[in-house]
């Protein structure tokens, strides 16, 4: 298996509630290491164009004026298969779903208040870190 890097969002009813560093502990606890993070607040044009692909879902709108209510960390993660290892940590979308230790169902809110983002192909990886970093924020 590759080293690979994924994106993640710690999102703002996790940051809310202090969670960064039991998340991040998650992330590290399971060979996933931080090779960069910061602490921002999105403009509601940022989170907009990140969540462009669901612009056509109905939850949109409530989707983007979530993840602009509050800070969010945003990290890059690196590891052996990160994307997947990052999905398996996450959880299903839906707290309600998710399997037992995984970072929703051990913090998610709801469906949309669900904690973390996290990408979900290498070739989506590669886009949402470009987005949110410069190469030289990248620190392996
Ligand atoms: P993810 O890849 O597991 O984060 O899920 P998706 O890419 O399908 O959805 C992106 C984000 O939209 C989710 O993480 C939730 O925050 C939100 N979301 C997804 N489905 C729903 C829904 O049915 N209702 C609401 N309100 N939000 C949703
Ligand atoms: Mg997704």
């Amino acid at each position: 298996m590759a080293i690979e890097r994924t994106f993640s969002i710690i999102k703002p009813d996790a940051t809310r509630r202090n969670l960064t560093g039991a998340i991040n502990a998650i992330f590290e606890k399971n060979g996933l290491r931080i090779v960069a993070q910061k602490r921002i607040w999105m403009s509601r044009a940022h989170a907009k164009k990140f969540y462009e692909v669901h612009a056509a879902r109905p939850f949109y709108n409530d989707l983007v004026d979530f993840m602009v209510s509050g800070p969010v960390v945003v990290q890059v993660l690196e590891g052996e298969d990160a994307v997947a290892k990052n999905r398996e940590l996450m959880g299903a979308t839906n707290p309600a779903n998710a399997a037992e230790g995984t970072i929703r169902k051990l913090f998610a809110e709801s469906i949309e208040a669900n904690s973390v983002h996290g990408s979900d192909s290498p070739e989506n990886a590669a886009i949402e870190i470009a987005y949110f970093f410069a190469g030289t924020e990248l620190v392996g």
